[in-house]
């Protein structure tokens, strides 16, 4: 955070702008670094900061600015993560271009978006994300979804540049270049900077009247219904572009993109493993011994019959080709596997409790359970 500018300075927030020059010249003088007794970071740091904050009171503009918005103005310019998004910018009040200049000036372009670029050049818009949820059955079947994307598009009523009934002409400030040249004057010469435009704000171009449907800013937020087709055997996480179904262009530039994020739902029949599929079988005793059939439900909604080889083990894998989802672009299906699971029975008739203590006899085993002697047969 940095430091209160009139703190900086050691002047009131009531000072007259002669207060000011004489106090940066006085501070200028003790902390230019060919000069100062600091060490030489100490000097650049603190003159630096001095030279910011005499650059924003000395602009009765910037000074209006800052003493109603201060440094938290600032702070929430610069928070976004790199990103002015166009609506930042369309909203911004005054706020932004100050310390857009200022900090352009002062810090060379590392804050900047704006750099060296014009901004009155066409410049593609915002591209926008959609995070779409879809389930395995959509994956299985392919889906064509509509959604309802707001966005910023060119006002209807001045095509995009703000003037009432679309006139605009050419800005007299800069010519239409959309940049100007300042010069500040410090006691230790000139201090020459491109800054962008502060009547046009960088476009160029300005209206003697606003249109009244966008309030000058050419833009206006909608919401456009947008088709999706999700092709048959899309991963998690893949990223559909819609070209064109962002935000409205720049300075006559394109508009951005829509990027719909496919996120598939966690299936509680099937484990996804690419195009194959997982899933899971219980069967009896019996049939794992003897071998037998299963039904088992497909990614189709189908049931379909299973045969359990004899002797197959608990945990067991089988695998049924073509049965799992299709390729996408290949028009092939990846396979089901099948893990084989025993249903054990929680309570047994009679007849069944008989022919298990036989069979478990008749496997050989020495240590028969007391329960043999409770028989009710004899
Ligand atoms: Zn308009
Ligand atoms: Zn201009």
């Amino acid at each position: 955070m940095p430091r209160d500018y009139y703190e900086i300075l050691g002047i009131q927030k009531d000072a007259s702008p002669d207060d000011i020059k004489r106090a940066y010249r006085q501070m200028a003088k003790k902390y230019h670094p060919d000069v100062s007794a600091e060490s030489k970071d100490v000097a650049e740091a603190k003159f630096k900061e001095l030279s910011e904050a005499y650059e924003v009171l000395s602009d009765p503009g910037k000074r209006q600015t800052y003493d109603q918005y201060g440094h938290d103005g600032v702070k929430q310019q610069f928070s976004g993560g790199g990103g002015f998004s166009w609506n930042d910018f369309t909203h911004a009040d005054d706020v932004s271009d100050i310390f857009g200049d200022l900090f352009g000036s002062i810090f060379g372009n590392s804050y900047g978006r704006r750099g060296t670029v014009q901004r009155n050049s066409p410049a593609q818009g915002e591209s926008l994300r959609y995070d779409l949820e879809i389930d395995l059955g959509d994956v299985f079947h392919g889906k064509t979804v509509e959604i309802s994307v707001p966005h910023t598009a060119a006002c209807t009523d001045c095509g995009g540049n703000g003037g009432k009934d679309g006139k605009s002409e050419t800005c007299r400030q800069c010519g239409g270049q959309g940049q100007v040249q300042r010069v500040s004057r410090t006691p230790f010469g000139n201090m020459v900077q491109v800054t962008d435009c502060p009547e046009c704000r960088g476009s160029g171009r300005t209206s003697k009247e606003k249109c009244p449907k966008c309030r000058g800013s050419g833009y206006l937020n909608v919401t456009s219904k947008v088709t999706v087709n999700i092709p048959k055997g899309i991963e998690d996480n893949s990223r559909i572009r819609v070209p064109r179904a962002g935000d409205a262009g720049h300075n006559g530039g394109p508009p951005g993109d829509l990027i719909v994020v496919v996120h598939v739902k966690a299936s509680q029949d099937f484990k996804r493993d690419g195009a194959d599929l997982w899933t899971t079988v219980k069967t009896t005793y019996p049939r794992l011994v003897l071998g037998g059939e299963e039904t088992v439900g497909t990614i189709d909604g189908e049931t379909v019959s299973l045969t359990i080889p004899s002797g197959t083990q608990v945990g067991g894998v089988l695998r049924m080709l073509g049965k799992g989802l299709p390729k996408m672009n290949l028009g092939t299906r990846g396979n089901m596997f099948v893990r084989i699971m025993m249903d054990v029975p929680q309570k047994v008739s009679a007849e069944e409790k008989e022919l298990l203590l036989q069979m478990d006899g008749g496997a050989g085993k020495k240590a028969k359970p007391k329960i043999a002697r409770r028989k009710k047969s004899d």
